[in-house]
Parts: structure tokens; sequence; C-alpha cells
């Protein structure tokens, strides 16, 4: 338990010449058993039977590892850029001797599964289709039960980061027949950081079984998870876990199958369209970023400032108000222009969303902008619905 020390020492070990456990510290080592059962929980989440592994870093290890186990100097690849990880992931490909074809949508915008579609019909030798499900950066979602159909008639491997929409949106890979699905826990599920999973299809491993450029004992690999922990009945882990993380990570699952996962989208649904439509009644020059409601992902609202009004100013005034707040201004350049409304997770509330309009409305009123906060708020009420 916490003793008394903690308040008057960042680091008391002993009190009273008594060890002083820490509830962070201390724990039991967490077995392969426990290990294998979070993965099965997140294989549920996902609603897959395809291996779930669990991997032990920040999602761009898994995203850079499914890249690097499965392109090679043989691979044609469409990436799809509508966002800055599909930026990341083009250059990874290119990095791994791929043949890389990309097809950058604006950010206001989604992919279509017709510009899909497209590019496969120009560019049949495609064998790799990579693709962000959702861009909490941008703040859109692309249709990926109707991008799926297309890559699968086409027989190419299909790669999902799907980190932003897991928790806020469905993400079914096996229904929508993704090959490699990389989820994270740190946006919609409310959970860590620090670890990360993916699903893998047959298909995929044996794509990176007949990669020689495949990374092999090394961080990176996820062939070394299949030989030294799946085929192996999942007893020895590799080495030991990111214990918290772990812990942190079933906590969280846990949380949402207590809430219901139906439940946690909805909320991440109604955030959403509260902020786009409390946007549209303040006025001020404020409006959604994306400009179909239907492309606007569940998990973040972006919106574009006026004219004039710099973004990251408006974000640090609304902040300066109530640092709590879920905003951010947009990343690199559109700074300038793109305040992020980052209602997932706990940030999932209607009060979260009020809040964030409302200090934005204030910061745009300082600024001589005509909005109506009233009319904001009413909005947010009826669009929670
Ligand atoms: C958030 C996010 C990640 C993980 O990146 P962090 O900045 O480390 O949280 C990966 N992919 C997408 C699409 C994301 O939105």
């Amino acid at each position: 338990m916490w003793g008394a020390g903690y308040s008057r020492h960042l680091y008391p070990i002993r009190e009273k010449g008594t060890a002083v456990t820490h509830p962070l510290l201390d724990l039991a080592p967490l077995s392969a058993a426990r290990f294998a059962e979070i993965e099965d929980r997140v294989a549920r989440l996902l609603d897959t039977g395809q291996d779930v592994v669990i991997m032990q870093g920040e999602a761009l290890l898994p995203l850079e590892g499914a890249i690097r186990g499965t392109a090679g100097p043989g691979t044609t690849a469409l990436n799809v850029i509508t966002g800055p990880y599909g930026q990341t992931f083009g250059n990874w490909l290119r990095d791994c001797g791929a043949t890389v074809i990309d097809l950058a949508v604006p950010f206001h915008t989604a992919v279509t599964a017709e510009q899909i579609a497209a590019a496969f019909a120009e560019h049949p030798s495609i064998d790799f289709v990579s693709l962000v499900h959702a861009e909490a950066a941008t703040g859109n979602t692309n249709p990926v039960a109707e991008i799926g159909e297309v890559v699968r008639r086409h027989g190419a491997l299909f790669y999902l980061d799907a980190v932003a929409s897991v928790g806020a949106e469905p993400v079914l890979p096996d229904a929508w027949g993704v090959d490699l699905c990389v989820i994270g826990a740190q946006k919609a599920m409310g959970g860590p950081a620090g670890v990360s999973a993916v699903s893998v299809s047959e298909r995929a491993w044996a794509r990176m079984a007949a990669n020689p450029a495949a990374p092999r004992r090394s961080y990176l690999s996820l062939l070394d998870w299949k030989d030294r922990w799946i085929d192996g009945g999942r007893k020895t882990l590799l080495h030991a876990p990111a214990q918290l993380e772990m812990l942190a990570l079933e906590a969280c699952v846990e949380r949402i199958e207590a809430d219901g996962l139906d439940a946690v989208m909805a909320r991440h649904r109604a955030a959403a369209a509260a902020t786009r439509a409390g946007a549209r009644a303040l006025g001020g020059g404020l409006e959604p970023y994306v400009h179909a409601d239907r492309e606007a992902a569940p998990v973040a609202t972006t919106l574009r400032t006026p004219a004039g009004v710099l973004a990251s100013e408006l974000v640090s005034r609304s902040l300066a108000s109530d640092p709590a707040l879920p905003l951010a201004a947009g990343g690199g350049a559109l700074a300038s222009e793109m305040i992020r409304v980052n209602h997932y997770g706990v940030d999932a509330t209607r009060d979260a969303v009020r809040a964030s309009l409302a200090a934005l409305g204030a910061a745009l009123g300082e600024k001589g902008l005509p909005v109506d906060v009233a009319g904001a708020l009413r909005a947010v009420e009826d669009a929670w619905r």
C-alpha cells in the first residue's frame, strides 16, 4: 500500500525498517498463461480467429514489423495516404525495396473503394495494400469493409492500421479480409500506449516465411513470435514482458467488456456527431475539417479555423482556461488551420465535448468573431442522442 512516506519523499523504500510495497512495483512476474489470456481477450475484441501477437512496444513496433516482415524487392505496394501515418508506411515500404504506388487523398476526405479498384486496374501487379482505418491526426475514416472486398478480389495482402479506430468503430479483420491488423490501446480503448497487438492471417505468415528479408532474431520480428511462442503452444515468452503495460491492457479490455464494446463505440460516435453539430452551430468561422459526416472518424474530430485565425493560438487560449480539455492543434503545417478535438477514451463524453466547444467559442469571441455558444451547446445535446 502507499505508505505515508510517499508524500514526503520520492522513493521511500523502507519505512520503520519494513519494506513498503508500491502499487506499481513489487508485482509477481506475469506468467505465460496470463499473457496468452490477454492475447485471447484482444482476439475476442477483434472477433478474429487469426493469431494475435501482443508486441512489447508502442503500435509503431508491429506497424513497422509487419511491413518489414512481408514486403521486399518483389512487392508492389499500393500505399494509401489519408494522413501522416500513410507517409511513414510508404517510407518503410520503399526502404524494404518494394515498388510503391502512393494513392494520396486530401485530408478532408476519405479514400473510396472505387479509387482502390482503379489503382488495381492501372497496376495489376499490386500484391500489397497498406491503409490507415481512421486517422486521429486528420479526423477521417476509410470504408475498410468495401475496400477489403476489392483487395481480396485481387488477392493482395491487406495491411491495416486500426490504432485510432479500435474501440471507436467496428474493427473486424476476419470479416473484412485484413491480413495484418495493428491496434494500440491508447486511443479509444482508453488504455496504455506501451504495448500493442497485431492479428496475422495464415497468408501473412506464409508471406513472411517466404521473405528472406523478413526480420529474424530481432525486436521487429513477428516470425520470432510465431516460431518461439505460437508454434510452441504459447508456453514460454521470448523475454520478460512489459508487465505494467500488459496489466493495463488487460484492465482496459476488461473495462470495455464490462461497459460493452457497442456502448463504448456509441459514446465515440455520439461525441463526434455532437462535436461536428456543435461546431457548425457555434459559428465564428469554425467548421468540421472533414466535409462528409460518413467520412468523419468517431475517434476524434478535426475542425478548420477561419482564415486569419491560427489554430495553435486558439488551442493555447482554450487550454489556458482549462488545461484538461482534449484539444490539440494539428501536427506540422496543419497547426495553423486544424484543431483536433480528441474526444476518445475517458474524454468520449458529453461534458468533454461541451467544455471544448465552450472554450473554443470563448477564444473566438475574444478575437471579435461572432459566436453562439448557447446554440452550440444545444446542438451538442440534440446530436448526442
Ligand atoms: C495514434 C496513432 C498511432 C500511434 O501513434 P502515437 O502518436 O504514438 O499515439 C498509429 N496510427 C494511427 C492512425 C494513430 O492515430
